[in-house]
This record gives C-alpha cells, structure tokens and sequence, in this order.
C-alpha cells in the first residue's frame, strides 16, 4: 500500500482542484502555492544539570501581504510538514476574511503538560530570540499568535522577550497578538475562534435552499451539535452556540466522549474537567465506548475542534452529520472529503469557518499600532448624541421615556462591542463571498469555491504589486 499523503500534500491537493477553475498563468498559481521562507532551528536549553536540545520552527508562507502572520503550536508531534501546511492555510484563510497578511506559522516540539512552566518560559524566550536574529519577527515582518498548546501567557513571554532586545520600537507591541488585554492584547480575541464558528454558522444555516438541501429547519435554535475538542476553540464554540439555541448532545475529548440528549452544559463541564481531570462521569451525561465513537454521535453540526487529520477513510462512513464545520486546521482528509460529500453532507472548510482568530488579531495589531483603545474616543460622544435625540422625541411627542428606555437605547460601542461587531461582518460577508463564487463558476463544494475566492484575492495582489499584469 502507498504511503497516505501528507498534511502539506493534502493542502497542495485542495489548492490544485480550485486553481483548475481560475484561469491564471500556471506560474503564478506555483508562485502562490510554495511555501517561501522555512527556518527550521535547534536550540540548547538548559534543565536541571542536563542540556534539552530543541527543535522548533517558523514557516512564512507567502509574502504577498505584510506581516506574515500564524499561530504557534507547542506539541510533541509538531514536525516541518504540518508547519508548513498550517503556515499555507494560514495565506487562504487571511485572504478569505480580508485580513491583510500574508500566512505563516510555527511550531516547537515539546509536550506542553509534561514540561514545567520555568523551562516552557525558558524555551519561549530562547524561540523568540532566535526568531528576532533571523528577522522572523516584528510588526512589520511576522506576527506570532497562539495555536494549539500555547495562549496568553506564551505570548506575554514572546512580548517581553521582543520588548527587551528591540526596546526602541513605538510599534513593538504589535510583534505578536493573542496577549493579555493587561499586556495590550484585546478584549474578545480568546474566544474569537469559536465565536466566529459560531457568527458563521448562523448566517450558513439562514439559507433556506440550502437548508431544504440537507433536510434542516433555517437558524441554529434546535439544533443537535456534536463537538470534538474543549480546547480554547472547542469550548468557546461549543458554549456560544448553545445561546443561540442549539443543543451539545456529545463532546469528545482525548479520554473519551460523552453524550447527553438534554444538552451539556458545557461551562459546568470544563469545570468538571479542571477538577477530575477528565470529562468522563460528568453528571447526567453517559460515556461512549470511545473518543472516536463522538465523532460517529448523529447529529445536525459536527464541529471538531481538536487537530489535523481526525476524519479519514477510515471513519468517513461512520460520519452522521449533516454539517461539518472545521474548527480546528485540516480535520478532514481529501479522501475523506470525498466520501462525505458523496453522502451529501456540507463540509465548511477550516479556512472560512476557523478564520475569527486571526480577524481578532488583525483587530489587536491594529490597536497596537494605532496605541488606542477602539471605542475609547467615540463611546462618550455616541451615548451623548444619543440622548440628545431622545430629548428631541420627548419633547416632540410630549411623552416621557423612561430610564429603563432611554438605557436600552443609549450605548456607545466599548472595545468588546466593536470587535464581536466587526467579526460578524466579517464571518458574514465572506460566507457571502465564498457562496456567490461557487453559484457562479459552478463549483461543487464549498472548500474549492474557499480555496478559489482566496487564490484570486492573492493573485489580485501580486496585480498590485506589478508582477502580474
Ligand atoms: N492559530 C490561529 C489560527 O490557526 C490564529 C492565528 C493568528 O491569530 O494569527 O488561525
């Protein structure tokens, strides 16, 4: 039997069967599709009387856009194919949303629980400064965020590092997002991930002829979601989708899966989780014979929120969904893919579905540069106009309106208003984008119409920059 394809392969995959329906010069879809700058590094850190050599890495995917910008994953299995394929997902997924960036990502190869906090600090710093001497970081070249096994606090250690070695940059905050908002990260980008899966499946679901198409009502009240993964995505997605209305009937997790018809109150489970260490036993709920059985759980919405290559040939049958959204980066293979579709389900690709992380951070970088606050200059000014309108009613219909009244009415947008404001817009317009281009080249799924919109959209800017007429 031949090797199973790689994740890189699999990406260079999707990206071929969409850059068959674009007309471009064969050159320059090669151009867009390379990975530019890989930088695999080893670096010795120093633990107890011993010396841990590390293997990490910094792809930068395309330069098309500056920053490069993605993610930092910290995992044992990190190696250089699986960077550069999330660093190329990375290039689809900003040109998607609008996100003016080129794609990159990174990676260290250590187990974040089984290493301690002191020497996982050490080895951030060490990371950070070898990036620095390779100008593999800064507000201008690439910009680091957190991904899989990282989040706040590694952030807070790459800031500190960049502040330290480059302390006269006005714009050094911007070297990396995803920080603390103490630290001038910004209010809403921790759940930014799942909140966009969520902004996006509710306009996805709105679609009447695409809902009649798979056997669904219109909106997410009512729906059955399986979620795979309580991870920062997982979690968030899982607990914001329930206050639309829908129900969590199962959740899998690396010790098993767990099913409750009534809905899993998903706060009170990661509660649960951080004291018993597992998910298994949560009251009310009962325990599948396996973590791959939750993904099998009938469902309308699976939502894996955990790692790459969780759907594959081997378990694509047993799949009961009627929509898939990939939270996490590369869930499905293309084989799988395919098996799936042919069952007639909706596969809503990772470089859509996932991209409110970085559209967060686009907004961080640009709090970052511009040294303010959002809302911090208007929302005064909005609630005074605002009352000064209502004065202007109340005299003119002779009516009083209330306190209650006028405090519904009268609210400048703050910081978080703006930012869950403009990731919806953003989630909505470009599911709008994605839906149109595969109506009108007759595309057959929505992954190639994803991967389509995007490789125009960086074609487009390599027009701009006078190396494609
Ligand atoms: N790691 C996240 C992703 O895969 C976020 C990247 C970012 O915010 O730059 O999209």
């Amino acid at each position: 039997m031949s090797k199973p394809a790689s994740f890189y392969e699999n990406v260079e995959r999707n990206f071929d069967k969409a850059s068959a329906f674009t007309k471009l010069p064969q050159g320059l879809l090669e151009q867009i599709k390379l990975c530019n700058s890989v930088y695999k590094m080893k670096f010795p850190v120093k633990v107890g009387n011993d010396v841990q050599v590390v293997e990490a890495y910094r792809v930068q995917h395309s330069h098309h856009r500056m920053p490069t910008k993605g993610g930092i994953r910290y995992s044992i299995h990190v190696n250089q194919d699986e960077v550069m394929a999330l660093a190329a997902l990375m290039t689809y997924k900003c040109a998607i949303v609008d996100v003016p960036f080129g794609g990159a990502k990174g990676g260290i190869k250590i187990s974040p629980r089984n290493t301690s906090p002191a020497v996982l600090e050490k080895i951030t710093r060490r990371y950070t400064a070898e990036l620095i001497k390779k100008n593999f970081i800064g507000p201008g070249l690439d910009v680091p965020a957190p991904d899989y096994g990282t989040g706040e606090r590694e952030m807070a250690w790459i800031l500190d590092t960049y502040l330290t070695l480059k302390s006269n940059e006005v714009e050094g905050y911007g070297c990396v997002t995803g920080k603390p908002v103490s630290l001038n990260g910004i209010r809403g980008r921790t759940e930014a991930t799942g909140r966009g899966v969520v902004y996006g499946l509710n306009e996805i679901v709105s679609y009447k002829e695409d809902m009649d198409a798979l056997g669904l009502s219109t909106g997410l009240k009512g729906k059955r979601v399986v979620v795979q993964g309580m991870g920062n995505v997982g979690f968030h997605a899982a607990n914001i989708i329930t206050e639309y209305g829908a129900k969590v009937v199962a959740i899998a997790e690396i010790e098993g899966a767990i099913f409750c018809e009534d809905g899993i109150d998903v706060k009170k489970l990661l509660k649960f989780r951080k004291s018993s260490g597992s998910i298994i036993g949560f009251p009310g709920s009962t325990t599948l014979e396996s973590s791959a059985a939750g993904l099998e759980v009938e469902c309308d919405i699976l939502i894996p929120a955990a790692l790459e290559n969780q759907i594959t040939i081997d378990n694509a049958k047993r799949i009961k969904a009627k929509i898939i959204a990939e939270a996490a980066n590369g869930p499905i293979t293309p084989d799988a893919e395919e098996i799936l579709l042919k069952k007639g389900m909706m596969i809503i690709p990772d470089i859509y579905i996932n991209a409110g992380g970085v559209t967060v951070s686009y907004f961080e970088w640009l709090k970052n540069l511009s040294h303010v606050r959002f809302g911090r200059m208007n929302k005064r000014f909005e609630e005074f106009t605002q009352n000064n309108i209502l004065d202007v009613v109340e005299k003119a219909t002779n009516k009083n309106i209330s306190v209650k009244e006028r405090n519904n009415v009268v609210k400048g947008a703050s910081e978080i208003d703006l930012v869950n404001s403009g990731l919806e817009d953003t989630m909505i317009e470009a599911y709008r984008t994605i839906r149109e281009a595969k109506k009108k080249n007759k595309i057959p799924d929505l992954r190639t119409a994803a991967f389509y919109v995007s490789i125009i959209k960086i074609a487009d800017a390599y027009g701009s920059m006078g190396i494609f007429p």
